[in-house]
């Protein structure tokens, strides 16, 4: 057994509410975490996008920011760390993921093109869409199955790929994009030889892999644990070969990299480069900033020496499953295997006397706040929203709320503080009576949508 390989040199106090405070807020939040205010919330698992600590040496490094407007000196530490650890040689930053997904997808998809991806993510998706292109879930079935326990649920279904383009031709094809540690899966990692034999499948079609390299640290991490021949491989080593059969990446820092902002895109590709860079002035800033301070540049640079170090990740990813064990353990019902950044509970087993409409996972996530001051998210129907022409509302096979670990920022009693939360609510849970919708915004409605107890 060990600890945690760092130690705590600056502490913020998080306190507390009482019962009847939190009762009060939740209600004042029509009942969605997403509209607490922070300062009501004790332990924060909404997200770790942004949420991460930062290190002595990415804070010593924040004073030597350069902020001048071409060339800053940080630019260019930042251009060497991704090509010594992503091996992409070509580097465009910007403040952040969704920015370099739209470059990415306004450059690289003609009208009507399809972009294949193992799942989806909210963002990534929506720029496929505005930019004509049409996404197509190619993920491996037992991804969509809580209970199944497939070590590499975010894996490609090849079969997939070969009917897209058996259908329409593989020019039809604008590029796949490849998400390890697959978000909305639950975290799930793809295995070296899946993300091989997609590149395989790719190369003699002409079609590039441009991967969201948002989590592919924790994904390295997961296949060192997990896959044959890689336990005594470097989580360094295992990710730059996986970035090695891509021709580029888009990137949000906010989560592998361990700041609070930023992104950036990478590439081999010298046209894609090109007018990538011609893009990112109209949309961020000079190519050698993009949206990004110097000094946020530097905090980067440094986060992703950091990222690779194996003591680091091993404790990142261990601290995840730490809480998932815990809750496996007492019986409490969670999605296998546990992923990268999260637990998933299972609020269709947890709620079971709840009927759908009453919102379980919702319910849930709300329930929680008012036990024990812990947010989280809601990662079910409300999150899912209505089909955009029936008007139905969609029936996600996963109904989950998402325990979601910032980095390197509570501990393993925090753990422990929420587990017994989840554990003691599992034992009183017909105590939960569900929740209904008052207030439904018309698009992306989880963030504003408001409830009522039934
Ligand atoms: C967060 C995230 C993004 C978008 O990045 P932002 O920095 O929030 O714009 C894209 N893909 C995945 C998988 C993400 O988790």
């Amino acid at each position: 057994m060990t600890a945690e390989p760092y130690k705590i040199k600056m502490v913020e106090p998080i306190r507390l509410k009482s019962h009847a405070d939190r009762l009060r807020a939740i209600a004042q939040a029509g009942y969605n975490t997403f509209l607490l205010r922070s300062e009501d919330v004790y332990i924060d698992l909404l997200t770790d996008s942004g949420t991460n600590a930062m290190s002595d040496r990415q804070w010593a490094g924040m004073m030597l920011g350069d902020e001048s407007y071409a060339g800053a000196r940080n630019f260019y530490h930042l251009q060497r760390a991704v090509r010594e650890v992503y091996g992409f040689r070509h580097l465009v930053p910007t403040h952040q993921g969704r920015a370099a997904e739209h470059i990415t997808s306004q450059l690289r998809i003609k009208p009507g093109q399809f972009v294949p991806m193992n799942m989806y993510f909210t963002t990534t998706r929506e720029h496929v869409e505005r930019a004509g292109g049409r996404f197509v879930d190619c993920i491996v079935d037992s991804a969509h199955d809580p209970t199944s326990d497939d070590p590499f649920k975010g894996n490609v279904d090849i079969a997939k790929l070969q009917r897209l383009a058996d259908a329409n031709g593989p020019e039809s094809i604008a590029y796949i994009s490849l998400a390890p540690a697959v978000n909305m899966a639950g975290g799930q990692p793809m295995s070296m030889a899946n993300v091989e034999q997609v590149a395989r499948w790719a190369e003699p079609h002409g079609i590039p892999i441009i991967f969201d390299a948002t989590r592919a640290v924790e994904n390295a991490y997961l296949i060192q644990q997990r896959e044959p021949g890689y336990q005594n491989v470097t989580v360094r080593t295992i990710l730059k070969k996986m970035m090695a059969l891509g021709e580029g990446c888009t990137m949000s820092s906010k989560k592998d990299n361990l700041v609070n902002i930023g992104g950036f895109l990478a590439t081999d590709n010298e046209e894609f480069f090109a007018a990538a860079k011609e893009m990112v002035v109209v949309f961020e800033g000079l190519h050698t900033y993009g949206g990004m301070a110097g000094r946020d540049m530097e905090a980067v640079a440094r986060g992703i020496y950091e990222m690779v170090d194996d003591a680091y990740i091993a404790s990142r990813v261990g601290q995840v499953h730490y809480l998932g064990r815990q809750l496996a353990d007492a019986g409490v019902p969670i999605v296998t295997p546990v992923g990268g950044h999260a637990v998933f509970v299972d609020a269709d087993r947890f709620l079971a006397h709840l009927r759908p409409e009453a919102f379980r996972a919702q319910s849930l996530a709300a329930a929680l706040y008012t036990d024990s001051g812990v947010r989280a998210m809601e990662r079910g129907r409300v999150s899912a929203g209505r089909d955009h022409g029936s008007g139905e509302n969609r029936r996600p096979q996963l109904e989950t709320v998402r325990l979601t670990i910032p980095r390197r920022v509570y501990s393993n009693l925090h753990m422990d503080y929420v587990a017994q939360s989840c554990i003691d609510l599992y034992q009183d849970r017909k105590q939960i009576t569900g929740l209904r919708m008052v207030y439904e915004p018309a698009s992306l409605r989880f963030f504003q949508a408001r409830f009522e107890p039934r």
